[in-house]
Parts: structure tokens; C-alpha cells; sequence
């Protein structure tokens, strides 16, 4: 294996000589800025058509022609022909308006190109038209749904055999899948401390019930004989103010129902995902972020604690593999130790997610201690920790380079992952490979999933595969970091984890407001609203939130805090392309200098 020892990337070459294993990596995988692997894609898609044509006309030939040459010929059916014909003209032109994602002038969103293997799997599943709600509806769907979860646990490093999932819309439907598997877990753990206290005068707090564990529920269960029915204790099957009461009688404390612990720099999704379990805002409990703008493994403590006093059972801690605002990492490592140490000393089990929609796809990109590594600090340890969790989020739509939609969601434990399984008549059911009755979402189109299927077959989710991808945008995240930091103008960068770097200008003695009011016009002047030479996006990051991290940058420039918030231009460097030695534009040097043009 070539692992790239350079920071700064491969060493120049001749061009006749061909590139480097690292960019031949990059170059064979996508189509390329100006569509350089035309004649490859044009004849992969072909193949597709044709085959796909042959294989209809194979099926049950003998049934007949139901659109006759005669039919085709009639005026009416020309004049339909033509209608449609312009209307696709139409709609490609409109198309033209749209976002040039494929460009390496993109770097604002956490999208870019996506890889051709990816596209060739999304069309080719959208001819077919597979249901992957039950492998009635998808025969071979499901089963490539299957391995392509198969290749996420590898790369995550889960144990064999154990985990289990499958492929959602996206981020936002996996964490709501964790959160209701975590919903399922308390419920029938509080549900048999219950019946258990109230039958045998078992000697735990609610808190302890909430918290139990599956040795302990499955020691609890035995002694109860199973005759006992705990089912009047549990929230899920019965009216929850009903329940709630009969708790409060058997524990002789108000049940307040459970809050869930997240990092500060939450993704929206989580303020979503409370309020559709019912839980009301209130139990979203957030856990301060520290001075690297990360979550703050003392103050998890401290939460965990504060929970306990009030007897609110803790539903789930989620930790952030890749945060959506600056591509940080959270200590994933060091929150499983912490809940490691209540399950051992205190057998207080806690369930443990780690959102990983963004970050997760590092994980094909660790190599320990090895001299060649060139992730930042901390990010191998939170992705090589990550198979540690109950569960976790991955978006292949992201990092994956794979089309919308393709999101996925994998528990550790496929106990946890079964729990929360519905029935539905209708629908013949495989309980071991059919999803649906597990899946938030009904019927779903196996499209992401055998993209990531081709893509992770193609490239390959490990260091000479996606690792050569990541570390490349590494290596432009660095290049663009040098770049602005070169030019004439006081560019400040937030400490980058990954590949998104967060920017803005600030002079010595300038106030937070003036600063934020010229990144805002750095913005407009590349928002995806305008024709610009590049689009970026940008993010307001708030005192009340990233207050240790904020204070000792604004101190660094003498700045007076007159605002609530500092914006900042982000950028998510994830096209392949941004450093290429054979364009003819230098992409990092041409940002830094049209962002000078604009402040300057
Ligand atoms: C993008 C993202 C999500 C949401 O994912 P969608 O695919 O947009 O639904 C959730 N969490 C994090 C950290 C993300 O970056």
C-alpha cells in the first residue's frame, strides 16, 4: 500500500508519465469537472440500457406486443412524442440553473460530486424499482441492501455477526431510528423494575429499573417465572398518564419521564426527534461543548448525575463523529469509557449513539499511529471508538459520495436492533432479512443502498479506497487554509478536526459586529443565490453555546463582543478535484484571492 506521506500531497510529475496511485484512485472513480471519463460513462450506460432492454424482452416473450409499429406511427401517438421530447428538452435546460455540485468551485454544503459507481447503482435500481420494505417487493434489493450494511459494520469495526440495520432517507430518519429503539430499551427495562418492585419487592430506584441492563432484565425475568406480566408498566402499550401514575405509586417518586443528553452543537434533527417521541423540549438535556468547540466529558458527568438526583432516566447520550457546523469530532472514545466505568462500578447501563452522518466515513481511513496518518488530532480515536456504542448514524450521501437518498442506521446489538418490531398482515414478513416491520419509513427504494453497495465494492471503505479520497480533501482543506492565510488580508480559521474549515476576517481592535457584517457580505458575494466563481456556505456560531471555544478567539484580536454570535464562512472540502495539479485554475490560490477582492 503507497500510503501518501506527504502532507502536502503527491510530489509534481509529468503529466505523460501518468499520476500517482493516489490520484489514480480519485481519477478512475469520478466523471471529472469536464466530464473527462465521458467515453466510460457513456458506455456504462449504454450497457445499463441495453441490458436492461434485453432482459424485458426476455421475460414471458410470448405474451405479445401490446405497442404495435402501427400504433407508433399514428399522428397522435407522434405528436405525444413530441410533447414529451420537448418537455425533457425543458427540463435539462432548466436543470442547467442548478447548483454545479460536480464543480471543485462548490465548497460550501456537505455535498460535492458524487462517484460514478454510486450513479451507476442508483439507476440501475431505479429501472428495476425495488420496495425494500419486505423482500416480497425486492427479491435482490434486499439482499444488496444487506451486504452494503454489511460493508458499513466492517469498516466501523462492529464484531461480527452482532450488528444489524438498515439503509434510511438520510441522518435525520437514522437518528429517530436510534431514538426509538433507545425508547423501546427504557420502556421495557422500567416496565419489569416495576412489576418486579411491586411483585417482589425488588430494591431499585427507577432510575436503577431505567438503567438495568440485558443481564440484569433477563436475570429479573427468571425470577419473576414468567408468569408475572409486565405490560401495565409499560409507557409504549398503554395511556402514558396511566402509566406514568402507576409508576409514581410503585417507586414512590414522580415519574417525569426520560431527557436526552446532547452535545451543544446538536444537529437540528435532535431538537426534531425529541419532540416527535413526545417528550416535550424541556427533556433535551444539552451537554456543554469545551474549548475545541467539543462535547465536555466532565459535564456529561455532571448531567448524568443531575439526572439521577431528579430522577429522570437518561433515554440516550448522543456524541457527534463529525459535527455539521466545523466537521469536529466529540470524544467518542472517552464517552464510552465514561459510560463503560456506570455500567462496571455501578451496573448503570446508559445507551450510548454516536452520530456519525457526516464523520463516519473516516473510519475507512485509520491508521493508528503510523507516520503517513494526517487526520488531525483526536478524529482516528472518536471513529475507531465508534463500534463501541449501542448505535450509530452514517450518511452515505455525505463522505459516501453516493446520490440523495442514502442514509443508514446500525446497532451494535441485534437484540436492541429487533426491539421495536411492528406487525403488519398484509405484508408477508421474513423476520430475519425483511426490514419492515423494524424501519421508521415504509416503503423504500433500495436506491442508497446499492449505491453504497457499488461504490463501497468498487473503491473499496478502507485506507487504498475511500482513505485515498478522504486524505485528499485533508490535503485541499490544508491547501485552502494556506492559501487565505497567505493573502494580504487578516483571515482567521477556526481550529479545523477534518475537512471543513471555518473562516472569517477580523482586524486587531475590530468589533464582533463589524466582523460578522463583512462576513456577511463575503457570503453573499459566494452564496449559491449568485453566479459566483465559487459557492460557500456559512454558520453562526453562538456564544451561549461555543462560549469556550469563541472568548479566546475574540480575545486573540482584541474584539469587542457586542454580538451573540461570530459568523463564519464554512467550507466543506470534499470535491476530489480542488487539488489537481493539471487544471489550469489553482483552485485554493483563486478562492484566497477573490475573497480578498471582496473584503479587500
Ligand atoms: C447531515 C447530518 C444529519 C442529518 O442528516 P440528513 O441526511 O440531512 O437527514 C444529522 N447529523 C449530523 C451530524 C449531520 O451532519
Amino acid at each position: 500500500m503507497a500510503v501518501n506521506t506527504d502532507p502536502d500531497g503527491p510530489v509534481r510529475r509529468d503529466d505523460e508519465r501518468g499520476c500517482d496511485p493516489d490520484d489514480v484512485a480519485v481519477k478512475s472513480f469520478f466523471l471529472g469537472p469536464q466530464a473527462e471519463n465521458a467515453d466510460w460513462f457513456r458506455a456504462v450506460f449504454e450497457h445499463i440500457v441495453e441490458t436492461y432492454l434485453e432482459w424485458r424482452r426476455r421475460i414471458h416473450a410470448d405474451d405479445g406486443r401490446a405497442i404495435s409499429v402501427a400504433d407508433r406511427a399514428m399522428p397522435q401517438f407522434v405528436e405525444k412524442r413530441r410533447v414529451f421530447r420537448s418537455l425533457v428538452h425543458e427540463l435539462l435546460q432548466r436543470f442547467e440553473r442548478e447548483v454545479p455540485k460536480f464543480s471543485p468551485r462548490y465548497i460550501g454544503h456537505m455535498f460535492s460530486e458524487t462517484s460514478m459507481p454510486a450513479m451507476v447503482g442508483h439507476v440501475v435500481t431505479l429501472l428495476h424499482n425495488p420496495n425494500n420494505v419486505s423482500g416480497e417487493s425486492s427479491r435482490v434489493g434486499v439482499q444488496l441492501e444487506e451486504e452494503a450494511v454489511g460493508e458499513l459494520v466492517q469498516m466501523l469495526g462492529f464484531a461480527d455477526g452482532c450488528a444489524r440495520g438498515h439503509f434510511t432517507s438520510g441522518g435525520t430518519v437514522a437518528n429517530f431510528e436510534a431514538m426509538t429503539r433507545a425508547r423501546h430499551r427504557l420502556d421495557r427495562f422500567i416496565a419489569l423494575g416495576a412489576e418486579a418492585k411491586s411483585a417482589k419487592g425488588w430494591g431499585g430506584s427507577l432510575f436503577e429499573a431505567a438503567h438495568m441492563g440485558w443481564q440484569s432484565y433477563d436475570e429479573l425475568c427468571d425470577e419473576l417465572d414468567g408468569d408475572r406480566d409486565s405490560s401495565q408498566f409499560e409507557l409504549l402499550s398503554h395511556n402514558p398518564f396511566e402509566v406514568a401514575a402507576r409508576l409514581n405509586s410503585v417507586f414512590a417518586e414522580p415519574y417525569r419521564g426520560p431527557v436526552v443528553l446532547v452535545p451543544d452543537h446538536k444537529h437540528y434533527s435532535w431538537v426534531k426527534g425529541v419532540e416527535l417521541l413526545g417528550l416535550g423540549r424541556e427533556a433535551f438535556w444539552s451537554v456543554d461543548l469545551d474549548h475545541r468547540g467539543v462535547m465536555s466529558i466532565e459535564h456529561l458527568g455532571e448531567r448524568i448525575e443531575e439526572a439521577r438526583r431528579k430522577g429522570r432516566p437518561v433515554l440516550m447520550v448522543v456524541s457527534v463523529a463529525g459535527t455539521t457546523e466545523l466537521g469536529a469530532f466529540d470524544p467518542v472514545a472517552g464517552v464510552q469509557d465514561l459510560l463503560d466505568r456506570y455500567a462496571v462500578e455501578q451496573n448503570i447501563h446508559i445507551y450510548h449513539h454516536v452520530d456519525a452522518a457526516y464523520g463516519g466515513f473516516f473510519a475507512a481511513n485509520i491508521c493508528g499511529e503510523s507516520p503517513g496518518c494526517i487526520m488531525e488530532d483526536g478524529v482516528c480515536d472518536a471513529v475507531g471508538a465508534i463500534h463501541r456504542a449501542n448505535s450509530v448514524t452514517l450518511d452515505p450521501h455525505k463522505l459516501g459520495y453516493v446520490p440523495y437518498s442514502s442514509g443508514a442506521f446500525l446497532a451494535a446489538d441485534e437484540r436492541e436492533y429487533f426491539s421495536n418490531s411492528v406487525d403488519a398482515p398484509y405484508v408477508a414478513f421474513d423476520p430475519d432479512s425483511d426490514r419492515g416491520p423494524q424501519t421508521i419509513e415504509g416503503s423504500r427504494s433500495a436506491a442508497g443502498a446499492v449505491a453504497t453497495w457499488l461504490t463501497a465494492r468498487t473503491i473499496g471503505l478502507d485506507a487504498d479506497g475511500y482513505g485515498r479520497i478522504l486524505r485528499r480533501t485533508l490535503v485541499a482543506r490544508r491547501r485552502v487554509q494556506q492559501a487565505l492565510q497567505s493573502v494580504d488580508v487578516p483571515v482567521r480559521v477556526i481550529p479545523p478536526s477534518s475537512n471543513i474549515l471555518a473562516f472569517y476576517v477580523a482586524h486587531d481592535g475590530e468589533s464582533l459586529s463589524a466582523v460578522n457584517r463583512r462576513t456577511q457580505e463575503i457570503y453573499e458575494a459566494f452564496s449559491p443565490a449568485t453566479d459566483a466563481e465559487f459557492y460557500v456556505s456559512k454558520t453562526a456560531l453562538r456564544f451561549s453555546e461555543y462560549e469556550a471555544m469563541l472568548q479566546p478567539l475574540v480575545e486573540s484580536w482584541d474584539g469587542q463582543r457586542d454580538d451573540r454570535e461570530l459568523i463564519v464562512i464554512r467550507l466543506c472540502l470534499m470535491n476530489p478535484f480542488i487539488v489537481s495539479r493539471e487544471t489550469k485554475t489553482d483552485f485554493p490560490g483563486e478562492f484566497a484571492r477573490a475573497v480578498a477582492d471582496v473584503v479587500g
